[in-house]
């Protein structure tokens, strides 16, 4: 590793969306810094691969991405000013068996028009979030920066995010509505009996409605690229190959930013550590993992609905009750008979990542934390279930199951795909209960992954919230 004479300003370890976030705020803001990344290659979740044949662009870890959109970190950097985002013709689509499939569209009239009866309950519990915008998002994605620019929407949301899905979902009456708002709060990952289930549910609706659910054309490694541009641009030097197991093997740095989860930072910097934060962070909890499915395609996919064949997001599940049995299998340890898989087909709104005509599609299910089950046969049964004739589609298929995924990112503990589990507990304590999470006891030393507020998704926030405040230290 490249070390100056004179030091670095700041140090960033791992280059996931927190860290190169955090990476571009320091240099831009005139630090000198470096960035260590374990990997051959930059990105960590944003990292795009030919995973099945030459010419299939595949997205490994994540695709569809409002929260980079939404996020006031993407923002204040303005990347949808460098990246094209594009968006399906409809967000999200969940099909049900024997009847059309309930669409959440960009529109929230239409959608809840769509929703027939339940369509006040939707505006009700959906639409208020969706039309408070900005504001809330970024009172929601830097819950601790006082004051909350949106105090009055954020308690209005709390008010029913707070809850279980489960007691949410009884708001409404009919299938579609809640299987469609099942199939959102499922990305908690966690049984619906768990508080703070609904309010994932409904942020994830509302942004289908005020941002919309996009991809990034060319796959998100472009950007991925983009902030590793900037990073350049603005002086930073980069490292790939370079795994980072204690701190001591870093050059000198006034601050550090770890884009690790609490069991890399303690086998890091355990000994730097006092023992009472040390014991907090042996504490943290992983949650379940996921078992992934990535397909080259012959054609689209045959949905039994050719309304689903618009959407970006495919919720695979069936009704409220069956996807919430999924779930609460997932949570006891349990590999569902028939698991909530969600799909994603990129190639409906970014036809560039496959070759004319074909299409690229990805598909994964919930498993327990660190599960060795291959959940092939059992998520092409759910896509066949409303897509008749989809393995007939397949030229090529690629599995990754928790230490598949672990393998390829080490902060995807056990195959956690947010950081760490995002229960209640740890939505406030993340990684620790503190006023200022980020910071560490080890003087200079911040967290900014997913395991840091606001937790999972290609937001880039922790990684912006800690750069904030080491910038302060600078
Ligand atoms: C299958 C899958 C699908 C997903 N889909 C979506 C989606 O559609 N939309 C969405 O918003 N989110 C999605 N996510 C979640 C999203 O990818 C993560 O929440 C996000 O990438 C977390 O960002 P991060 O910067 O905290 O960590 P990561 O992106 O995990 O990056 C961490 C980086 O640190 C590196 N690293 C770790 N340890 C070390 C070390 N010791 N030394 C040096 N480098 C190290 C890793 O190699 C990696 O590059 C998905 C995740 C997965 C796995």
């Amino acid at each position: 590793m490249s070390a100056r004479a004179d030091g670095f300003d700041a140090v960033v370890v791992g280059s996931g969306p927190n860290g190169l976030v955090g990476a571009v705020r320091l240099a831009e803001a005139g630090c000198r810094v470096l960035l260590l990344e374990a990997a051959d290659t930059l990105g960590g979740g944003l990292r795009t691969e030919e995973l099945t044949l030459p010419g299939f662009r595949h997205d490994v870890c994540a695709t569809v991405l409002p929260l980079a959109l939404a996020s006031p970190a993407f923002r204040a950097l303005d990347v949808a000013g460098e990246v094209a985002f594009d968006h399906p013709p409809v967000p999200c689509a969940h099909p049900l068996d024997g009847a059309p499939a309930a669409l959440v569209l960009r529109d929230l009239g239409g959608t809840a028009a769509g929703f027939g009866r339940d369509a006040a309950a939707w505006r009700a519990v959906v639409g208020g979030t969706a039309r408070a915008g900005f504001p809330l998002v970024d009172t929601l994605l830097a819950p601790l920066d006082l004051p909350p620019r949106a105090p009055l929407a954020a308690v209005r949301y709390g008010a029913t995010g707070a809850l279980p899905a489960a007691a949410v979902a009884r708001l409404f009456r009919d299938a579609p509505a809640r299987a469609a708002f099942a199939g959102m709060a499922a990305h908690s990952i966690l049984p619906f009996t768990a508080p703070v289930t609904a309010g994932y549910g409904t942020l994830l609706a509302a942004l289908a409605h005020s941002v919309g659910w996009p991809v990034v054309r060319g796959g998100s490694q472009t950007l991925a690229d983009a902030l590793v541009a900037r990073l350049r641009a603005a002086g930073g030097e980069v490292v790939t190959g370079c795994r980072v197991t204690d701190l001591d093997e870093l050059p000198p740095a006034r601050v550090v930013l770890l884009d690790v989860t609490p069991r890399q930072f303690l086998a890091m910097a355990r000994r730097r550590m006092p023992r009472v934060y040390r014991a907090r962070l042996e504490r943290f909890r992983y949650g379940p993992g996921v078992f992934k499915l990535d397909y080259a395609l012959d054609g689209p996919v045959p949905w039994r609905d050719p309304a689903v064949a618009a959407a970006g997001t495919v919720h695979l599940g069936g009704t409220f009750a069956e996807v919430a049995a999924a779930e609460r299998d997932v949570a006891q340890g349990r590999h569902p008979e028939r698991p909530f898989v969600l799909g994603v087909q990129a190639t409906v709104a970014d036809p560039t990542r496959a070759p004319a005509g074909k299409h690229t599609f990805w598909a994964y299910c919930h498993v327990p934390h660190g599960s060795g089950v291959d959940m092939t046969a059992a998520v092409e049964t759910q896509v066949e279930r409303f897509a008749p004739g989809f393995r007939d589609r397949v030229l090529a298929r690629h599995a990754m199951g928790p230490a598949a995924l672990e393998a390829h990112d080490a902060n995807e503990v056990g195959g956690d795909i947010a950081g760490g589990a995002a229960d209640w507990r740890q939505f406030v304590s993340r990684p620790v209960l503190a006023r200022d999470p980020w910071r560490t006891p080890v003087p200079g030393v911040y967290l900014c992954s997913a395991s840091t507020p606001p937790g999972g998704g290609a937001h880039g926030m922790g990684g912006w919230s800690a750069a904030g405040r080491a910038l302060r230290t600078l």
